[in-house]
Formats: structure tokens, sequence, C-alpha cells
């Protein structure tokens, strides 16, 4: 049965210190309410429980795309259109602008939010692997302060975040990039446009005299949630460019994934392709 809208309460606060209060009081009861686009998705199909929201969109605290403190800061509520349209953000952080194109189409780029992406916590969302890959920290707001927490430990199992009823994500700090950087974004998807992802990689490495002196890989798709390629990664960390073990790399990449079969595609598509992706950029890499 499709959700009832007469059963919804949607609650507008005046100010964000009476939304965190709101949700302190009440724990577990008000759902955050940013553009809606994953919500009403799962409100419409009548799947979801929640009836009560907490409307974030007018908090202007939660807004903007700013440099600060050797980081930008995207706040939660960034969309992927302002991530589009951010010279800083194309300047730095190439793969996040692909994943912002690679989300939905314009009517979703112009609602959805980075906090929502990550706050859905879907395995399949396409902003996480690249938010990985380039290190990010999320900052999480309470009536009991603020606390920042590295994107890679955010996420601890299917839909499980460190993330408290009462703590909402306030913004996103990913730390700008130092040296000469190599940027990857592949989504793979039924289409180019509109698909959700069937697997998703994106990489950031730092090359020193030749040598990949700092390298991460964010997967999506092939996890319970998002997660780091650390098996890989390790395999790669301090070797020339010149020989990268790419075939030991991509055999190590099989200790990171636990993909699973679903509507989208099978355990076995998906690894196969993985390994493919992550050979087609360490070709790159290689050629840099
Ligand atoms: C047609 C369509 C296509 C899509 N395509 C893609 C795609 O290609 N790739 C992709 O990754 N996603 C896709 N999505 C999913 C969705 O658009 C994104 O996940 C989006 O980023 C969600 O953001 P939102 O602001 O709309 O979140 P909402 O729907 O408002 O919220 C999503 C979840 O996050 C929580 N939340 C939101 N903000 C906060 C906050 N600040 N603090 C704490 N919790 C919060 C909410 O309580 C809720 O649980 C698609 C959705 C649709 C409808």
């Amino acid at each position: 049965m499709r959700g009832q809208l007469h059963n919804v309460e949607v609650r507008v606060p005046a100010s964000l210190s009476d939304a965190l209060a709101l949700l302190a009081r009440e724990p577990g009861v008000w759902t955050p309410l940013a553009g809606g686009t994953d919500l009403m998705v799962v409100h419409n199909a009548g799947h979801l429980k929640a009836t009560r929201f907490l409307d974030l969109s007018r908090f202007e605290e939660l807004r903007g795309i700013r440099e600060e403190a050797g980081a930008l800061t995207f706040g939660a509520l960034s969309t992927f259109t302002d991530l589009r349209d951010s010279v800083a953000v194309h300047r730095h952080f190439p793969n996040l602008v692909k994943s912002a194109r690679a989300t939905g189409a314009l009517a979703i780029q112009n609602r959805g939010t980075l906090g929502g992406n990550i706050a859905n916590a879907s395995p399949a969302a396409d902003t996480p692997p690249s938010l990985l890959a380039y290190g990010a920290e999320v900052e999480l707001l309470s009536v009991r302060g603020s606390r920042r927490v590295a994107y890679d430990r955010f996420h601890l199992g299917y839909k499980v975040m460190d993330l408290a009823p009462d703590e909402l994500v306030a913004a996103i700090h990913v730390p700008l990039p130092t040296g000469r950087g190599f940027h990857y974004f592949r989504k793979v998807g039924t289409r180019q446009a509109q698909a959700i992802s069937k697997v998703c990689l994106a990489a950031w490495a730092r090359i020193e005299g030749g040598v990949v002196a700092d390298l991460r890989i964010g997967l999506g798709s092939v996890a319970p949630a998002p997660i780091r390629a650390r098996h890989a990664e390790a395999a790669l960390l301090g070797q020339a460019l010149a020989a990268l073990p790419i075939e030991a790399a991509r055999e190590a990449l099989l200790a990171d994934i636990s993909p699973i079969d679903d509507i989208r595609a099978t355990a076995r598509y998906r690894s196969v392709v993985t390994r493919n992706v992550l050979g087609h950029m360490l070709r790159e890499l290689a050629n840099l």
C-alpha cells in the first residue's frame, strides 16, 4: 500500500538549535528530512515506518561550500548541483564532480544533498567512493556539541552508521590534496544516466619521484556499505609507476569486497567488473 500523507507530520523548527533540542528530547522519533529524494520514494512505496519528519532545509548553517583550514567544507545541505557548480570542487576534487553528475538526473541533482547521500547509507550511493578516496571527515552535531568522524569509519555495516539518533550530519570536510595528484572515478550501471551503480570505484593517488606515495580507493555496491579497498591499496603503496603490480592488486582486491547477487547484478559480475575497473584505473595511473 502507498504511504498516506495524512499520517505524516513535518516539523519546521525556527532554528538549528531548536531542531537539535527536539532530537535530544525525543531521540529516534524525528527523522531528518533534507531533499527528500530518498525518503519520499520509500514513503510513496509504503515502506517507510517513520511518520514524523524534521525539515532541515531552512538552516543556512548547513549550506555552502567553503575553503577553510586546508580543507573544503561542504554543508550537509550542499546539493549535487552545488558540487557541479563549484569552481573549488572542480579544481580540487574532480571525482566529486563526476559523482554528482552521475547521480540521477537534473531534478534529483537540484534537490538531493550530500548529507542525505551519506546518511541514507546506501552501499550503492555515488558520492561515498569519492569521499573515501579523498579522506573525508564527517562533522556531527547534537546538543552535546560537535564531533568529527573519519568517513572511512562512519559506515559500520548495512545501514548502520556512527550516528546517534540525536545527531545531525552538519558538514563534510575534505582535506585539500597536496602534490601531484591522480584522480579516477568510474560508475558502472545499466545506463550512463539515471541508473543505480552495479559497481562504483573512485581513487586518488599522490605520486612522488615516480612512486605511489599515497593512495586511497573507495568502492560502492560491492559490500554492505561503501568501503576502502585497503588490501589493494597496500599492494600498490610504495610501488614504482613503471612497474605497478596490477595483477597482484587485482588479486588483493578480492579480500576487500563481499558482493552479493541482487536485482541489478550478480556477485560474480560485480567481482569481475570491480577488478577490471581497478585494472583500468591502474593502467591510467601507470601512464601518468
Ligand atoms: C530518481 C532517483 C534517482 C536517484 N539516483 C541516484 C544515483 O544515481 N546515485 C545516488 O547516489 N543516489 C541516487 N538517488 C538517491 C538520492 O537522490 C540521494 O541519495 C540523495 O543524496 C539523498 O539526499 P536527500 O537530501 O534527498 O536525502 P533525504 O531523502 O532527505 O534523506 C535521506 C536519509 O538521510 C537522512 N538525512 C538527510 N540529511 C541528514 C542530515 N543532515 N543529518 C542526518 N541525517 C540526514 C534522512 O533522515 C534519511 O534517512 C536517486 C533518487 C531518485 C529518486
